[in-house]
């Protein structure tokens, strides 16, 4: 025949000639998950198997999209779960990574009408059309990267009518899971301290009775992403503008906003510190101090773990301030609260600023006795060390145990009583009551 003449196509030479185009057939039973390679050339003849598990075909054809090439968790199967049973034909390209080449493949699934049959046909494109389908795919990412995920929900007939997975493709798949099974196989995929966030919000009653026609709302949780991985995302619930009461068609998405939330949280961090920290000693402040000090009154009270605290004082400090200035006095400060600090490195104690020349510090595992003879050591390391333009300082102590029948008041007041028997007794000394 004439290839140039049209007139003289028939059906079977037009079939044989696509016949020649098409690169893997696959048969597939969406009941058995299994699947069978009718026919295969070209880098399919690798990366196909004669037979095999038709979601871990699923997983090299459909979901091996990102450049990473790596393995795709067993968890993310529960978004496919009845990817066999196809509602009518689709068609989409796909992006296969096999041994780092790229490939893109036109797949078209054509359903065998009265069976769970599918029948997967590929066509690997050539390089120019390669070229143009990937600009278009980074503009569809782009555009939409941080969607991960959405689909339709009709609550009143409980399925999910379409799924569209836009890290994949910015189309339409026509499924029919359960909207009721796939909850329960999404909430996995949650952190388990949110899992029973998810499963109150997206509880069918729950969004009938919260949501009216139009109304939008949204929580942020972890979730496992591709890679089996926790991340940031948004899950937005948006109930369909209707006249009917009785309607109720929501589109659930998933936003990735993992980036942003962690940058948010270290920055809350931040600020949690700075509003924390006395700003010229660098030891907690005069209100985080006491907040710790009441944690550790719980502490006492809740468990057998011996807490003990102490207030250090500096002898005369006044005369520091009169005879070298305020800045010197300031520069002494910073320089005792950094002595104390060093001296506490394991992360049991908390060293505060109570105000003025006052400082805190609250030890945890370390009863009265013990902290005594803390007490003795700085107290003895402060006398002996050199402060710059002051020379010699001196401190007095006063310590305590925290004990079980104790508040916030009858343990401050023991420390300080502590202490002032300390200056009583002539300063540069620790007392304990
Ligand atoms: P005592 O041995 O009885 O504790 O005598 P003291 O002089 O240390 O105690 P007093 O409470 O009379 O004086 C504390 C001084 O601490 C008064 C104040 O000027 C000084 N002070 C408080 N806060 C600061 C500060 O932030 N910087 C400086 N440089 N001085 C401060
Ligand atoms: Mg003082
Ligand atoms: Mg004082």
């Amino acid at each position: 025949m004439g290839l140039n003449n049209i007139e003289d196509y028939t059906l079977d030479t037009v079939m044989g000639l696509i016949k020649d185009s098409v690169d893997a057939v696959i048969a597939v039973n969406g009941d058995t998950a299994r699947f069978h390679a009718v026919y295969k050339r070209g880098f399919f003849v690798d990366f196909i198997e004669d037979d095999g598990d038709y979601n871990k075909l699923i997983e090299k054809l459909w979901f091996h999209f990102n450049d990473s090439g790596e393995q795709i968790t067993e968890d993310y199967h529960v978004f496919i779960p009845s990817l066999g049973k196809f509602n009518g034909k689709i068609s989409k390209r796909l992006r296969i990574i096999s041994d780092g080449v790229v490939h893109i493949a036109q797949m078209t699934i054509y359903p065998i009408e009265g069976t769970l049959v599918n029948i997967f046909v590929l066509d690997e494109l050539d390089s120019s059309e390669n070229e143009e389908e990937l600009q278009t795919n980074n503009k569809v990412t782009t555009i939409q990267n941080t969607y991960l995920f959405s689909m339709y929900i009709d609550l009143v007939k409980d399925v999910t009518s379409s799924i569209s997975i836009t890290e994949i493709s910015d189309e339409t798949v026509n499924t029919q899971i359960k909207y009721s099974d796939w909850r329960m196989m999404i909430v996995n995929m949650i952190w388990p301290d949110d899992q029973p966030t998810f499963l109150e919000r997206t509880d069918s009653d729950y969004l009938k009775a919260n949501f009216v026609p139009g109304h939008t709302s949204s929580f942020d949780c972890l979730m496992q992403n591709l890679e089996g991985k926790y991340i940031w995302v948004k899950l937005i619930f948006s109930r369909a503008e209707t006249n009917n009461e009785d309607d109720f068609r929501f589109v659930f998405m998933v936003q990735d906003i993992h980036e942003n939330t962690v940058e948010l949280m270290s920055t809350l961090k931040k600020y949690e510190e700075m509003a924390s920290m006395d700003p010229l000693t660098s030891v907690l402040n005069h209100g985080r101090i006491e907040t710790e000090l009441a944690n550790a009154v719980e502490t006492a009270r809740k468990s057998k773990r011996s807490v003990s605290a102490m207030m250090l004082d500096i002898d005369f400090f006044k005369k520091v301030n009169d005879t070298f200035g305020h800045s010197v006095g300031d520069m002494t400060l910073k320089r005792f609260a950094s002595l104390i600090s060093s001296y506490f490195t394991d992360g049991r104690a908390v060293v505060g600023r109570w105000g003025g020349e006052e400082f805190v510090t609250i030890c945890y595992d370390t009863d009265q006795a013990r902290l005594k003879e803390i007490a003795e050591d700085i107290r003895e390391k402060i006398a002996s060390e050199h402060f710059k333009a002051v020379g010699n300082v001196t401190c007095s102590i006063g310590v305590t145990g925290i004990g079980p029948d104790d508040n916030l008041t009858s343990a401050f007041e023991r420390m300080d009583k502590a202490l002032y028997e300390a200056k009583s007794a002539g300063r540069n000394c620790v007392r304990e009551s």
